[in-house]
């Protein structure tokens, strides 16, 4: 965790000098602006990609994955307030080290000589490192009954996951609203048939059938 905030600080801070340094137009900054959009809504696509498979495929007994992955995501449908009761380190830092190398990639963009690809760039993958870090911090705060007021506003206006949006994952067969960093990708991955094109193809190919049809 430490190497994580250290790593994008020092990003962060190579960024601003560059940006500083470099006399971006009207264009660079709206591109800025668009890929941090694009870096949250590929950390809430992959927020939903992950919990979408540890909860409709594989066991809770496969090694490595199903210890650290499947049988917490299966349990928070059994106690969906355990994830409230984790200190800060528990909660969020498997998230710190599997995001860790899209800092360095990051930090390795800044690095390019063209400086405004190189801001442009950078920003989407720390952008994408960092909303991926707190994603479970951001579900856990879907949860609680009193979160930080800030959060709650951030919630309230749609910038973060919110209770309202989250709970319809709760309700069983747990088959929709797997995104859970911003919820933003929900809709538009419903509106194509993401998920059920996906499952589709994966039955077809294995003859498995997800764990939520076995629900329902
Ligand atoms: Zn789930
Ligand atoms: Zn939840």
């Amino acid at each position: 965790m430490a190497l994580f905030f250290g790593l994008t600080a020092t990003t962060a801070k190579k960024m601003y000098d560059y940006f500083m340094s470099y006399n971006a137009n009207s264009t660079t900054v709206c591109l800025i602006g668009v890929a941090l959009v694009l870096g949250i809504l590929a950390a809430d696509f992959g927020s939903g990609i992950v919990h979408w498979g540890a909860d409709n495929w594989g066991s809770v007994n496969l090694p490595g994955v199903g210890a650290a992955i499947i049988r917490p995501f299966r349990h928070h449908h059994v106690d969906a307030y355990a994830i409230t009761r984790h200190d800060f380190l528990e909660l969020n830092g498997n998230n710190f080290i599997v995001t860790l190398p899209l800092v360095w990639v990051a930090v390795s963009a800044v690095k390019s000589p063209d400086n405004a690809l190189s801001l442009v760039s950078a920003t989407f993958w720390l952008s994408f490192a960092v909303f991926g870090a707190f994603t479970n911090q951001i579900h856990s705060w879907a949860h609680m009954k009193n979160p930080p007021m800030l959060v709650r506003v951030l919630q309230n206006s749609g910038l973060l996951l919110s209770r309202e949006h989250h709970h319809l994952h709760h309700v069983r067969p747990h088959d929709c609203n797997y995104c859970i960093t911003t919820g933003w990708m929900n809709g538009p991955l419903r509106a194509i048939g993401f998920f059920e094109a996906a499952e589709r193809a994966i039955t077809g190919v294995t003859g498995v059938i997800p764990l939520h049809k076995q629900l329902s």
